[in-house]
């Protein structure tokens, strides 16, 4: 594959408990691609989309990011080059929109001016009116709190933005909005996007790239449409059925 931006090689992962999240799991993610995850829960979708910022360590294999070793890296320095999205509640209460968006520029050393600046595009990116930015999460709908948390991930213009089901809690209506936005966002923006779904439909729609796993491994790993047109094996044609 040309140009990976994210290479695992394979990856085993074992938790302290002795569950074996992950079993020698291989996947390379070219630049500008939209992977989704998907398959059962506990199969170890969130384990692998944490292996990408460095938020879950592995017992062996090899991780590359933006073509440098994750051993290697800063994990402070890279996870401000890489958004992270998850299900709501994971803005910070006591803080307004902008104040939540801000964060992590806030802690970097960017200038007040460009920090404003962004912020005001984000704001009509994500159609954040100056009442709104002011607010505080709990004066939000579900729908604008995950849009928050899109603009917070997007805030230091990542080159990669790993989501966790981030529609998972929405009602159908809002989460095809959503859904419509970030195919929209990744069009535009050129970015990496990496998520995790429990939504075949989702997964079908906005990926570029489709990987399904079960039990720790990945059973398919190829562009949605052929999956569709040739499942690789019994259980991936029984999963993608609706
Ligand atoms: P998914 O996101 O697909 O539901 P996870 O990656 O969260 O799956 O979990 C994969 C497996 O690892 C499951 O069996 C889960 O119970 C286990 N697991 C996840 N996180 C931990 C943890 N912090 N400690 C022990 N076991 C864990
Ligand atoms: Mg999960």
């Amino acid at each position: 594959m040309s140009n990976p931006v994210i290479e695992i090689i394979d990856v085993t992962k074992t938790y302290e408990s002795g569950n074996k999240a992950l079993a020698e799991v291989s996947l390379e993610i070219p630049q500008g691609a939209f992977v989704t995850i998907i398959g059962p829960s506990g199969c170890g979708k969130t384990t692998l989309l944490r292996l990408i910022n460095g938020m879950t360590g592995f017992d062996s294999g090899q991780v590359t990011v933006m073509g440098r070793n994750l051993k290697s890296w800063d994990l402070v320095h890279l996870r401000r080059k890489i958004g992270y999205v998850i299900q709501q509640g994971a803005l910070f209460p006591h803080l307004t929109v902008r104040q939540n968006i801000a964060f992590v520029l806030n802690i970097s050393d960017a200038k007040t001016q460009t920090i404003n600046n962004r912020i005001t595009e984000l704001a009509n990116m994500m159609g954040f009116d100056e009442r709104q930015l002011n607010a505080f999460p709990s004066d939000l709908s579900g729908g604008q709190q995950q849009r928050v948390g899109i603009a917070r991930a997007l805030a230091s213009q990542p080159q990669i933005v790993l989501m966790d089901e981030p529609f998972g809690a929405l009602d159908n209506i809002t989460r095809r909005n959503l859904q419509n936005e970030i195919k929209g966002m990744h069009q535009k923006l050129g970015i990496t996007f990496v998520m995790v779904t429990h939504d075949l439909q989702e997964a079908f729609s906005l990926g570029t790239h489709m990987a399904i796993i079960n039990k720790g491994k990945i059973e398919q790993y190829d562009t949605p449409v052929a999956i569709q047109k040739n499942p690789t094996n019994i259980w991936i044609k029984e999963f993608i059925k609706v």
